[in-house]
């Protein structure tokens, strides 16, 4: 194994201040020790100095054997339900799926659409049935490494993504770069205060959580909102929701996910394994698009459902677990 680290900062990733506060303490897999800071600036929180690439790749891979199901049907009607937003923008687009894991939500788009669905993913198990099984786009890599799209896309897609990359600031320039002015970019990531919190909350009660998954960055809303205006991106829209999450974020709630996050893996445990439970025929993948949770009817209703009942609440008040940003690109960087 390479080295564990990166080369600490000495300035924020996105204000170039150098003034850290103390944030957390939290361990990656048992090997790495994560030190959060908080910049006194900007208000980023981040881990300093950052796992290297390596260990990150080397963890989602484990992570991916860990959580055998990967969702499967439910992204792939995630796919033909985003279908209905896309096409309202136009008929016909290219999207990009950053962190798109096997690619199930790409095939639901293409399936119900004439729009192209692309994807990105580090997990090369992913990447591969991804393109030689299920018979989508999908790159193999990290979004700042892309290269040779030009202004390719009109839709980016990041679920749950930016929380997991290296450098967020350098991500959403890229992000920009890629994008064709006038398009959009959707982001739903954890809300960094309540996200961070848990952190400090174990760390209060004599615990350091042990992370599987690589959250290395934490934001406030009001923090990315000014990311994604400094990278030529006009808010069209950005709510926050999930307010019982935040409760046991906070640990005002008896705190199952601490417990969770908490249980003992080993990275060298998962060296050279496979993910051997997930297997897809090509029945299997055909026998997901009859499925009767795909019928038009179903997912219109649950689309009305999901809007009308929860709450969401606009991200000047920042209170929810999970916080939702729609952008525009307005210029290039
Ligand atoms: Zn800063």
């Amino acid at each position: 194994m390479n080295s564990l680290y990166e080369e600490a900062v000495r300035v924020c990733y996105f204000c170039g201040s150098g003034e850290f506060i103390p944030h957390s303490n939290a361990k990656f897999w048992k090997i790495v020790d994560l030190n959060f800071v908080e910049c006194r600036s900007c208000g980023l929180i981040f881990c300093n100095p950052m796992p290297s690439l390596d260990v990150i790749i080397k963890a989602n891979e484990a992570l991916n054997i860990v959580q055998v199901s990967r969702g499967t049907v439910s992204q792939y009607r995630g796919g033909k339900q985003l279908t209905y937003k896309l096409k309202k923008i136009k008929e016909k687009g290219i999207l990009l799926d950053v962190g798109c894991a096997e690619g199930f939500l790409l095939k639901g788009v293409e399936d119900n659409s004439h729009w192209k669905a692309e994807g990105l993913d580090i997990i090369k198990t992913a990447v591969e049935f991804a393109n030689n099984e299920l018979g989508v786009k999908v790159y193999f890599g990290v979004l700042e490494e892309l290269d040779g799209c030009g202004e390719r896309f009109d839709y980016l897609r990041m679920n749950n993504v930016i929380e997991h990359v290296q450098d967020p600031f350098r991500f959403l320039k890229k992000a920009n770069r890629i994008l064709k002015t006038g398009g959009y970019v959707w982001c739903s990531t954890p809300n960094g205060v309540q996200d961070g919190a848990v952190h400090k909350t174990a760390n209060k009660q004599g615990t350091v959580l042990n992370l599987l998954e690589n959250h290395f960055f934490y934001y406030k809303p009001r923090t990315l909102k000014k990311m994604y205006e400094a990278c030529g991106f006009k808010i069209l829209n950005s709510y926050c929701e999930g307010i019982k999450h935040s409760l046991t974020d906070f640990g005002l709630v008896p705190g199952a996910k601490i417990k969770g996050i908490f249980e003992e893996y080993n990275l060298d445990d998962y060296k050279d394994k496979k993910n051997i439970k997930f297997k897809f025929t090509k029945e299997d993948i055909e026998e997901m698009r009859h499925n009767a949770s795909l019928k038009n009817y179903k997912l219109k209703f649950d689309l009305f459902i999901n809007y009308i009942s929860r709450v969401r609440l606009p991200s000047v008040i920042p209170v929810g677990h999970q916080q939702n940003i729609l952008a525009e690109k307005i210029y290039a960087v």
